[in-house]
C-alpha cells in the first residue's frame, strides 16, 4: 500500500532550532525520535514528536442542466391551453 510521507519542520525543545522530519500518512501519530544533529547545529540531544493528520473534504457542486429531470418543453401548453 502507497504510505505518501509528508515532510515538516519541528521545533527542538531544547535548543529552539528547526529539525525536518518526515511523517507518512498512516502511522504519523507513532512518535518518532529524532536528532537534534549537531553537525546542522544542534544541540546533540533526541526528543519524541508526533504529528495529527487533518483531511478537508469541501464538496463542490455542479449544476448539470438536463440530465435527472425533464426540461419543461418552451412550446408546450399547459391544461387550460395557456403557454407555459
Ligand atoms: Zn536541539
Amino acid at each position: 500500500m502507497n504510505n505518501p510521507t509528508f515532510p515538516q519542520h519541528v521545533t527542538c525543545p531544547f535548543c529552539g532550532i528547526l529539525d525536518r522530519v518526515s511523517f507518512p500518512l498512516y502511522g504519523a501519530g507513532i512518535p518518532r525520535i529524532v536528532y537534534c544533529d549537531t553537525e546542522a547545529g544542534g544541540c546533540d540531544q533526541y526528543y519524541a514528536v508526533t504529528a495529527t493528520v487533518q483531511v478537508i473534504v469541501e464538496p463542490t457542486v455542479h449544476r448539470i442542466d438536463g440530465i435527472g429531470r425533464v426540461l419543461p418543453d418552451p412550446g408546450a401548453r399547459d391544461e387550460d391551453g395557456g403557454a407555459r
